[in-house]
């Protein structure tokens, strides 16, 4: 098969374009195809995997690459693999980002309500720590496994497993 005069891999071709490149003195250096490369990888993963619908999914405890339900387990316990389209979970680790996420929404709406009602009718310390104990705790327990579904999602999005390193 012979490849047509205006086609860039042709011989014709690469050389004019590499004689441009030269003549204007923008060779290409290892550093720009690196970030060329990364940028491609970064807009194919984008596209297979969007941000915001990954984290939505892992928060409604679904698997983020295909929406069906069943990515816990147990209460905070993923499942290893999607049963539906397979795809893996076992090696993301969240760590402390779902307990951290957690405590940011809870304290965030548990702390004025507290403040609130202590300026507004002064109620005893016991019965402060009685009723918002109660409904701390409630919110926990329905929080935290939304928020490590919502990690995971958001982890698996940005294709992040929880053991990388900065340098
Ligand atoms: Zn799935």
């Amino acid at each position: 098969m012979t490849v047509p005069p205006d086609h860039p891999d042709h011989p014709d071709q690469a050389h004019s374009a590499a004689a441009r490149t030269a003549a204007a003195g923008e060779a290409e250096t290892d550093w720009q195809r690196q970030w060329a490369a990364h940028r491609r990888d970064h807009r194919r993963l984008r596209a297979d995997r969007p941000l915001m619908l990954s984290l939505w999914r892992g928060m409604r405890r679904r698997c983020p690459r295909c929406g069906q339900p069943g990515l816990m387990i147990r209460y905070l316990q993923p499942t290893p693999a999607c049963a539906d389209c397979g795809e893996s979970f076992s090696g993301i680790r969240t760590d402390d980002f779902a307990p951290w996420l957690s405590i940011l929404v809870i304290g965030h709406l548990l702390i004025p309500a507290v403040i609130s009602v202590e300026r507004l009718w002064e109620p005893p310390l016991w019965l402060h720590l009685l009723v918002f104990g109660l409904i701390g705790a409630e919110m926990v327990l329905s929080v935290l496994p939304r928020a490590k579904g919502a990690a995971l999602g958001l982890m698996w999005a940005l294709g992040l497993r929880g053991d990388e390193q900065q340098y």
